[in-house]
């Protein structure tokens, strides 16, 4: 039954909704003319008869600014009326309509949770209209207060123990997980809730006036929640009285924990990258002793078991610097150093070289390699051709070594085409021992290794892992799926431009040094490594016969021969003692007088980042050669150096 008490509607404020909830018609009509009188209220009255259709209206979709609501209905008697009402939405405004001028009705109303009481009988319009309206601004009030506290995620609460009574305003019932059912003044004295500290603090201090602050945190459906309880007692009419809020504090403090842990994982990975440099370093130093002297060795007359032993020491080496040179890789390629190249090359002669490469393993295995590429795949790519080829090399590598029987396959699919770039799909299949179903996700992980019962398959663990974050750098993705037993299929995707021959890089072109043996090579040496110093000198005396060979320990010591003789050129290792490589070079370009001022220098050193970084240039020296050292890339630059003069 709805009854527009006003036309006001035509104004265009729309009406306030109240439902008045009275089995009484005579009464429930003069709450509608009494209304209908007041002119500074614009509502809407619905009426029901019932508790039961009172409370079926108040679930309903209508939004009720007030409900006026009387004891005595023929479905409930007495306050159990108005606690039905608020049980199920405590949120309402109720005003109670009583029947009797019994006051205490009113006060006791009033404390279980109802707005305000009227007598029947006994208000006129303005009365009427009044407590309405006032109730109505104390409701919107309310709300926008709990607004606020749910934004600001701050609470209130009020304790008052000699009247049992415990309040906590909504939002202080969510910071404690609370869905206001319990008993609060039971629920408090606890020592399971969080709100315990509240009465313990009570408890323990001894006159009724002080303030308290304490941080806790508990745990709320699994996850750790920091609040800030905070209050002050006082007595109001001799009776101790303490109000407070609560604040949760949980995002602030896991924004703090955050960061802390983030700035631990940032200060690790800055520690881990020292690390690695400098391992790598220490490791390729002796590397290139080892390395070096089997070459030596290898080259003398030997009997056909100690060639065979040399051969075992080259290669071992070999491996060994292979790791230390895959381990630098993933630590740059995990700090997001990498800078990636962007040319243009031709994939049909990049799947043939790498067919050809892999030939030998493949025959030696007795394996069929297949590829499959598209017909619409252009020649010419833009984009990391050596990363590229990084990739495949190493999930074909993979394939290879872990298959005995059987294929090996190659395809590429062409995802996506423009007349500018081209997404491919590589696919490597193999036909070999597979892996099982939980360890596939795994295998990209650093140093991750499926284990063979019978079988130890070489490797270290990090090839799928350098190939994982070069694909993902490049913005592709990498996957693989397998079946134990029967074989397994790696695929990544790579997006490049398109490329045309014209745009292709011409190869550089291939600059044979050949030494002039008509004179001495006058090479001054600076390297503290006793055996690198031995490696040194065989090598280059082998090489050059007629090299006028000086060897010094330090940098100090270079700059002193380098001001008293005439040198071709110098070889410069960086880590020395008493002074480094690169001092000596600066003081050479900026001291000393004479031809020597421009000899060429060049950086001997473990350090493989010395190629990209060329720091090297910043201190006076041409070039590098990295350690252990190719002797060919060796005997080329210094004949290109010493042929300058
Ligand atoms: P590794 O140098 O050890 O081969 P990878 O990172 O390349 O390192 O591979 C990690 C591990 O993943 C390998 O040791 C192997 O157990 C497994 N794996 C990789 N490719 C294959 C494959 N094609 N078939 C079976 N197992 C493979």
């Amino acid at each position: 039954m709805a009854t527009p008490v006003s036309d006001r509607t035509s104004s265009g404020i729309s009406p306030t909704n109240i439902l008045l909830i009275e089995d009484n018609s005579a009464d429930a009509k003069i709450v509608e003319i009494l209304l209908e009188e007041n002119d500074n209220i614009n509502c809407r009255i619905d009426h029901q008869m019932t508790l039961g259709q009172g409370l079926e209206a108040l679930g309903g979709e209508t939004e009720y600014a007030a409900v006026l609501l009387d004891m005595n209905l023929p479905d409930s008697r007495g306050f159990e009326t108005l606690t039905s009402v608020l049980e199920k939405f405590p949120d309402d405004n109720v005003i109670l309509l009583t029947g009797t001028k019994d006051r205490e009705i009113g006060f006791k109303a009033v404390e279980l949770g109802a707005q305000d009481y009227l007598v029947k009988g006994d208000f006129d319009s303005e009365q009427l209209g009044k407590s309405l309206r006032f109730s109505i601004e104390r409701k919107k009030a309310i709300k926008r207060l709990a607004q606020m506290q749910r934004l600001a995620q701050i609470g209130n609460w009020e304790f008052r123990p000699a009247d049992k009574f415990f309040f906590a305003s909504p939002e202080a019932l969510r910071i404690i997980g609370s869905d206001g059912s319990l008993n609060l003044f039971e629920e408090i004295q606890q020592p399971s809730s969080p709100l315990y500290t509240i009465y313990k603090w009570y408890q323990s201090k001894e006159n009724n006036v002080c303030s308290y602050s304490e941080e806790i945190s508990f745990e709320l459906e699994g996850v750790k929640r920091f609040v800030l309880i905070e209050g002050n007692c006082s007595k109001v009419d001799g009776r101790p009285n303490c109000q407070g809020i609560i604040h949760d504090i949980t995002d602030k403090r896991v924004g703090e924990e955050l960061r802390k842990v983030h700035e631990l994982t940032q200060r690790s990975a800055k520690m881990k990258e020292q690390f690695v440099a400098s391992i790598s370093h220490e490791m390729r130093t002796p590397m290139n002793a080892i390395l070096g002297m089997s070459n030596i060795l290898s080259q003398m007359e030997l009997e056909e078991e100690q060639k065979g032993l040399v051969n075992s020491i080259k290669q071992s080496s070999e491996i060994l610097l292979g790791v230390v040179n895959d381990i630098l890789e993933i630590s740059t390629l995990q700090n997001g150093k990498i800078v990636f190249e962007n040319t243009t090359f031709d994939i049909h002669e990049l799947i043939d070289n790498l067919f050809n490469v892999m030939q030998y393993k493949l025959e030696e295995k007795d394996l069929l390699f297949e590829r499959t590429l598209p017909e619409e795949l252009s020649s010419f790519l833009i984009g990391d051709k050596l990363r590229l080829n990084q990739v495949l090399y190493n999930l074909v590598g993979n394939s290879i070594k872990f298959t005995d029987t059987g294929t090996v396959g190659l395809e590429i699919e062409v995802l996506e085409k423009t007349a500018k770039d081209i997404n491919l799909k590589f696919s490597v299949t193999d036909t070999g021992i597979g892996i099982p179903e939980d360890k596939v996700e795994t295998v990209f992980g650093s140093f991750t290794r499926v284990r063979t019962k019978d079988r130890i398959f070489e490797g270290t663990g990090l090839g799928l892992s350098i190939a994982k974050n070069i694909v993902e750098q490049l913005g592709g993705e990498i996957g693989a799926s397998s079946v134990l037993g029967e074989g397994s299929t790696f695929s990544f995707t790579m997006r490049f431009g398109i490329g045309s021959a014209d745009t292709q890089a011409a190869p550089p072109a291939e600059r044979a040094y050949v030494i002039d043996t008509s004179r001495p090579i006058r090479l001054l040496l600076a390297e503290d490594h006793k055996m690198n110093q031995l490696v040194a000198r065989k090598t280059l005396e082998k090489a050059f016969p007629n090299i006028d060979l000086t060897i010094v320990e330090n940098g100090q010591l270079a700059v002193e021969a380098l001001q008293a003789n005439i040198y071709d050129m110098v070889l410069m290792d960086i880590q020395m003692p008493i002074m480094d490589g690169y001092e000596a070079s600066a003081y050479v370009r900026e001291h000393v007088e004479g031809p020597m001022k421009n000899v060429p220098i060049l950086a001997m050193t473990a350090h493989a980042h010395i190629s990209k970084d060329k720091q090297y240039l910043q201190y006076g020296m041409q070039d590098f050669v990295l350690k252990p050292f190719d002797p060919k890339q060796l005997f080329s630059k210094i004949a290109q150096y010493a042929q300058a003069l």
